[in-house]
């Protein structure tokens, strides 16, 4: 027998409603099992009309996991925040602690914020040689405050390989160079390993000029040593970066890299941002002066002609040789070898 064209719509009808009891049953049995899964509500403008003026949940919700990127900008200022801090160097700092009380932080160091999309990837780069006790009390305390800033951020300690002399502003480059083969970074914080910031409102990020932060340092009375300083604690975007051809590659040894990226800056028409005194006060972990780093003679000299020399000493000269490269649980280390005055 023929069926009568308003039996099927019936049987239509009847298939739709109990395919929407399904559908609804399994939303609800989600919603009462407490599952770590997730609604996401799609932030796409309706293909069927104008954009809503705000955001519309679908008809039909989506699930999605808490592994998804959250689609929504961190604030400018983190709200996690919590002002001055109490530095000090008493307590004996133990890395796998530190790794357990910062569960979040990737191997290698790198963090990003789960509720919301970060504002900026930062790099922070680190020159080193034989200061793994300064290291562990720099990861203690940057960690947490890193995380409540809210970064997207990668820690790389560029270790200098070998007994030459210490080179701070080489190694700064190989650390730019290496952390943009691995991440899209748009910021790099360069940080000695000896420096902890002592307010975490002094937010290790990048802004419209290059930043200092290390601004007011138990070293120096908590004042600047001089207008021109630009030591310590530094960030450049990559463009910022990028147009200054990057550090100088041959100043061997102690003092005068900082004032020479200072008149990079200058010479391209750029000045220095600073946080105010009391935010960007900093503490240093004393100690005697290190092998192999000792006060560099020609560096007066050095920086007298910084205009001439950063056309062709920089970026667009570097060389060097990673000769290790370990990813453990609370940084990046890059051994690498940059070779020495003469070279
Ligand atoms: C050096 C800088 C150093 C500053 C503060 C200057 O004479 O050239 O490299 O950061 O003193 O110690």
């Amino acid at each position: 027998m023929r069926e009568l064209p308003g039996a099927s719509l019936q049987k239509a009808c009847r298939l739709l409603v109990v395919f929407c009891i399904i559908h609804l049953l399994a939303v609800f049995f989600y919603y009462l099992s407490g599952s770590t899964l997730t609604f996401q509500w799609s932030s796409e403008p309706s293909p069927r009309g104008p954009a809503p003026t705000r955001r519309e949940p679908l008809a039909v919700a989506v699930l999605s996991t808490n592994l998804s990127k959250p689609d929504v900008d961190c604030p400018d200022l983190s709200p996690l925040l919590v002002g001055p801090l109490r530095i000090e160097f008493s307590q004996t700092v133990n890395l796998k602690d530190v790794a357990a009380e910062n569960p979040e932080v990737r191997e290698g160091g790198r963090y990003t914020p789960k509720d919301c999309k970060a504002l900026q990837k930062v790099a922070i780069i680190i020159p080193f040689r034989n200061r793994d006790e300064h290291l562990k009390y720099w990861l203690y305390f940057l960690h947490p405050i890193l995380q409540r800033q809210q970064l997207d951020y990668g820690v790389y300690v560029i270790n200098q390989d070998g007994e030459e002399t210490f080179n701070r502003a080489k190694l700064l480059n190989v650390g730019f160079t290496e952390a943009l083969k691995e991440y899209d970074y748009d910021c790099f914080v360069f940080s000695d390993v000896d420096l902890i910031p002592m307010d975490d409102r002094n937010t290790y990020k990048c802004y419209q000029q290059p930043r200092h932060l290390s601004v007011s340092m138990d070293k120096f009375g908590f004042r600047l040593p001089y207008t021109q300083y630009f030591g310590g604690v530094s960030a450049l975007s990559k463009e910022q970066f990028q147009n200054i051809n990057g550090f100088p590659n041959n100043y061997w040894g102690w003092g005068g890299e900082d004032d020479d990226i200072y008149n990079r800056l200058v010479f391209k028409g750029m000045r220095i941002s600073r946080p105010d005194a009391a935010i960007g006060k900093c503490r240093m972990i004393r100690h005697s002066r290190d092998n192999k780093n000792e006060p560099n003679p020609q560096r007066f000299n050095k920086i007298a002609q910084t205009k001439e020399t950063m056309k062709s000493d920089g970026l667009n000269s570097l060389t060097y040789k990673v000769v290790k490269t370990e990813k453990l649980p609370l940084y990046t280390k890059l051994t690498v070898d940059i070779g020495s005055p003469k070279s």
